[in-house]
C-alpha cells in the first residue's frame, strides 16, 4: 500500500496548553475514524492545523506539541489568530460555507478575506511538499483547501493528488457569484481525482467547468492540455459496526426506557451542530404546527433537540443561537403544562453513549437540513437501530437522501408538509416501519466509512500520474527562443508563417473587434524589415479584412486558410475554381442554427463559410456545434468540401484548401539556409505544422492537442517570441 498523506484543515486532535507543556488528545468523529486505517496501515502522515493558534502557545509548548504530534505521525501547520479569523472563520466559514449551502444571503456584503485564504493554502502546499516522498498518495479534504491541489501540482508535477469535498457543490449559477470562481476551479483541477458525495454535486461541478472555464467534461473526466482529471461520486459512510455495537451494550435499554418515561412519551429526536444550514427553526415551526393540528398528541410526544455549539466566534452563528433559543422558549411557553415540556433543548455536545441512547429512544428521527453535504447523523441513527424499528424523516436537500430513499423524504422549506410528515411517521404501523428501515440498514452497513476510504484511495492509486505522450511536456517559450537563435546562427534566412487570431491578437467577442493594435503593427513592421526575413500572415479571415488591417505592411498575406494569397503588395491570387453548389444549402442550415443559438453568427467568405459561437452559452454552443457538424456531414457528403471544428467555430471549405498550402516551395539550397518558424493556436494551424520540414520551429499557442514542437501560453508569449527575433543580432 502506498503511503497516504492526509491533508485537512484540522488534525484529529484537541490541544490543551498546560503548565508544563501541552496535552494532546485524539478526537473522534466521522472523518477521523474513517481515515485512521489508511493513516496507520500505510504509515502515512496527517497534515493540518492543531486547533491552537501560535499566540496561544509559548516556544516551549510549540516544541512539545510538535514532538507529541510527530509520535502520532501528525504534522501541524501553524496558524496565527489573525489567519484563523480570516482564512478559516472569514473566507471558509463566512463565505464558502453559506454559498455552497445555497444560503447566499449569509455571505457578507463585502468580502475581504480572499488573500489570507490563498496565503494559508500556499502554506499548506509548502508543508505538504516538504513531507512528500515519490509514490505517496496525497488526499486533500474539503472547502478550506480548494486551491491546494493546483498549488501542490506546481510543486509536485508527478504526485497523485486526490481531493474530496465534504460539503455540497452548488449549482453553477450560484457558484459563479464568487469573484474568485476561476481560481477556485483551477485550484481543484490540480487534482487527479475530485470526489463528491452525490451525483448532483458532481454535475454542478462539471457544469461550472463547462460554463465558467469553457472545458469539455466527459461524464466523469476532464481532459486538460497535459493531464486528465477524473471526477467521482463517493458517498461517505459511518463506522456502522461500532454504532451497532454501542447500541447493543448492556444497560442501554434502561436508559432508553427512562428517556421515554417508561413508554408514556413518544420521542422525536433532532441532533445537529447549531448551524443555520441544519433547518432547526423550520423544524421547530413544523413541530409547533403538529401540536396545533393534532392536540391529542400534547403531553404524549416530545421533541428532543441536541444543538452542539459550533463556530461561536462567527457573528451569524451568535445571532442564530438566540433565534433558536427564543423559538424553543416560545413553544414551551405556549404549549407546556406543569407535567410536560414539549421541547427538550440541549445546547452542548453529548457523549457517544448518550447519543446512541437517544438514537435508540427516537420514535422519529428528524433530519431536516436546508442543505447538507451528506449528514452522518441520519446514518448513525439507522446503524444504531439494531432493534429494526424507528422512522427516519429526511430532508430532500441532505446528500444522504439519494442513498436513503426509503426514509420519509421532506422538503424542509414546506413547514406544513414537514408537520404532516412527523404525523405520518408517528402514526406509521410497525410493519411499515420495519420494512422501510431494513434496506436503510443494509445500505448503511455495506457502504460504511471504511469502504468509502478504500474506494477513494483505490481509484486514486489507479490514476496514471501523467499521460505517456505528455511525459515529454512540450518545451515552452524560453526553449523556443533559444532554438530560434541557435538555428539563426547557421541559417540566416528567416521565414516566419504566423496565424492571426489567437496568435497575434486575442480572441474578441465578435471577429471584427480583433483589429491589430499599434504595438502589433510596429512589431510586425520591425520584424518584416529585419534583413533576410520573409514574413507571412495566414488566417481563416476574408481577404478584405486582412488587406484593410495589414495591407500596408511589407509582408505576405493569406486569406481563407490559404485560398487567397497576396505576396508583398501584389494582387490577390486564388487557388482556382472550387465549385459553389454546396454554399446555398449549407447557408440555409447555418441560418437556422444561428437563429436558434443566441450569440452565434455566420461569416461568409469568398470560398468558405464559418459559424462562430464564441459568445453563445458554452454548453448550448458546444451542443449546437456537434449538431451542426452532423447535419452538414450528411448534407454535403457528396460535395468536395470538408467540415472543420476549430476554436469555437465550425467551418466549411473546399478540400485541399488549408493553411499548409502557404508554405513556399523551398529548394534544397534555400532550405539549408532558412530558419523556419510556424506559429498558430487552432486546429487549422496543424495543417501548417504538418506542411513544414521536421526541423522547423513549430509553436502551438495555448492548450490542446498538437504536433508542434513547442507550446507557449498565449498571445503575449507569441509577441514576446517575435520581439526576441527583432532584437536578435543579425550576422552581417
Ligand atoms: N455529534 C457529536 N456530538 C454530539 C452530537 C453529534 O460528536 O453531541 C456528531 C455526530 O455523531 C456526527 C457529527 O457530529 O458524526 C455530525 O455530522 P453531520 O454529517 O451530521 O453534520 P456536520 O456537523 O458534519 O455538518
Amino acid at each position: 500500500m502506498p503511503r497516504v498523506l492526509i491533508v485537512a484543515n484540522r488534525l484529529p486532535v484537541t490541544v490543551t496548553p498546560t503548565a508544563t507543556g501541552v496535552e494532546v488528545q485524539k478526537s473522534s468523529g466521522g472523518l477521523a475514524t474513517g481515515l485512521l486505517r489508511p493513516h496507520e496501515q500505510s504509515g502515512g502522515l496527517w497534515i493540518g492545523w492543531s486547533g491552537a493558534t501560535e499566540e496561544e502557545l509559548s516556544t516551549e509548548q510549540r516544541a512539545a506539541l510538535t514532538e507529541q504530534l510527530a509520535a502520532m505521525r501528525l504534522v501541524s501547520l501553524p496558524l496565527t489568530a489573525g489567519q484563523v479569523a480570516r482564512y478559516y472563520e472569514g473566507f471558509s466559514n463566512g463565505v464558502l460555507w453559506p454559498l455552497f449551502h445555497y444560503l447566499l444571503d449569509q455571505v457578507p456584503l463585502h468580502v475581504r478575506d480572499w488573500e489570507p485564504y490563498a496565503e494559508v493554502n500556499e502554506q499548506f502546499a509548502e508543508l505538504v511538499a516538504r513531507h512528500y516522498l515519490p509514490g505517496d498518495l496525497v488526499w486533500v479534504h474539503d472547502y478550506q483547501l480548494l486551491l491546494l491541489p493546483e498549488l501542490l501540482r506546481r510543486r509536485l508535477p508527478d504526485a497523485r493528488i486526490g481531493f474530496f469535498l465534504h460539503i455540497p457543490f452548488p449549482s453553477e449559477e450560484l457558484f459563479r457569484t464568487l469573484p474568485e470562481r476561476d481560481r477556485l476551479l483551477r485550484g481543484l483541477l490540480g487534482a487527479d481525482l475530485v470526489g463528491f458525495h452525490t451525483p448532483a454535486y458532481l454535475r454542478h461541478f462539471a457544469a461550472s467547468l463547462t460554463q465558467i472555464l469553457g472545458l469539455t467534461v466527459e461524464i466523469d473526466r476532464v481532459q486538460l492540455a497535459d493531464r486528465e482529471v477524473r471526477l467521482g461520486v463517493f458517498p461517505m459512510g459511518i463506522d456502522a459496526e461500532s454504532f451497532g455495537a454501542m447500541a447493543e451494550e448492556p444497560g442501554l435499554e434502561a436508559e432508553v426506557r427512562s428517556l421515554k418515561e417508561d413508554g408514556r412519551l413518544r420521542l422525536l429526536v433532532g441532533v445537529d451542530r447549531l448551524d443555520y444550514t441544519k433547518g432547526i427553526p423550520r423544524r421547530l415551526l413544523a413541530y409547533e404546527r403538529l401540536l396545533e393540528a393534532h392536540p391529542e398528541l400534547r403531553e404524549r410526544i416530545r421533541l428532543v433537540q441536541i444543538a452542539v455549539p459550533s463556530r461561536t466566534n462567527v457573528e451569524a452563528y451568535q445571532e442564530f443561537r438566540s433565534t433558536v433559543d427564543q423559538m424553543v422558549g416560545r413553544i414551551n411557553g405556549v404549549f407546556g403544562t406543569p407535567r410536560w415540556v414539549p421541547v427538550h433543548y440541549i445546547y452542548r455536545g453529548l457523549s457517544e453513549r448518550e447519543l446512541v441512547a437517544l438514537y435508540r429512544a427516537a420514535d422519529v428521527m428528524v433530519v431536516t437540513p436546508l442543505r447538507d453535504g451528506m449528514n452522518l447523523v441520519a446514518k448513525e441513527f439507522v446503524a444504531s437501530r439494531t432493534d429494526g424499528d424507528g422512522v427516519l424523516v429526511l430532508s430532500e436537500f441532505a446528500g444522504a437522501s439519494w442513498e436513503l430513499p426509503e426514509a420519509i423524504q421532506v422538503n424542509p422549506y414546506d413547514v406544513e408538509a414537514t408537520a404532516e410528515s412527523y404525523y405520518r411517521a408517528l402514526s406509521m404501523g410497525e410493519e411499515e416501519r420495519r420494512s422501510r428501515l431494513a434496506p436503510l440498514r443494509a445500505r448503511v452497513q455495506t457502504y460504511d466509512v471504511h469502504r468509502w476510504t478504500a474506494t477513494f484511495l483505490e481509484q486514486l492509486a489507479t490514476c496514471t500520474r501523467r499521460k505517456p505522450e505528455s511525459r515529454q511536456a512540450l518545451a515552452g517559450l524560453e526553449a523556443a527562443k533559444e532554438e530560434l537563435l541557435i538555428q539563426l546562427r547557421d541559417r540566416e534566412e528567416l521565414l516566419a508563417l504566423l496565424d492571426y487570431d489567437g496568435t497575434l491578437v486575442p480572441y474578441t467577442a465578435t471577429p471584427e473587434l480583433a483589429r491589430p493594435d499599434p504595438t502589433l503593427l510596429e512589431l510586425l513592421s520591425a520584424l518584416a524589415s529585419r534583413p533576410r526575413t520573409e514574413l507571412h500572415v495566414v488566417s481563416g479571415r476574408a481577404r478584405e479584412t486582412l488587406e484593410q488591417w495589414l495591407g500596408s505592411l511589407p509582408i505576405a498575406l493569406h486569406a481563407e486558410h490559404g485560398f487567397w494569397s497576396r505576396l508583398n503588395g501584389s494582387e490577390w491570387i486564388s487557388a482556382g475554381d472550387t465549385g459553389a453548389g454546396w454554399r446555398e444549402p449549407a447557408l440555409t442550415i447555418l441560418r437556422d442554427i444561428t437563429a436558434r443559438t443566441p450569440g452565434s453568427l455566420i461569416e461568409v467568405k469568398s470560398v468558405a463559410l464559418a459559424w462562430h459561437y464564441r459568445m453563445a452559452d458554452r454548453e448550448v454552443g458546444a451542443r449546437r456545434a456537434n449538431e451542426l457538424r452532423l447535419h452538414l456531414t450528411q448534407l454535403l457528403s457528396n460535395q468536395p468540401v470538408e467540415i472543420l471544428a476549430g476554436h469555437k467555430i465550425v467551418e466549411i471549405r473546399p478540400y485541399g484548401i488549408n493553411k499548409g498550402r502557404i508554405v513556399p516551395p523551398l529548394p534544397p539550397e534555400r532550405l539549408a539556409s532558412t530558419t523556419l518558424l510556424a506559429m498558430g493556436d487552432d486546429r487549422t494551424d496543424e495543417d501548417l505544422f504538418a506542411a513544414v520540414p521536421p526541423d522547423a520551429i513549430t509553436v502551438k499557442v495555448g492548450p490542446g492537442a498538437t504536433h508542434a514542437r513547442f507550446r507557449i501560453d498565449g498571445v503575449p508569449a507569441a509577441r514576446s517570441l517575435l520581439h526576441s527575433l527583432v532584437q536578435a543580432e543579425v550576422p552581417r
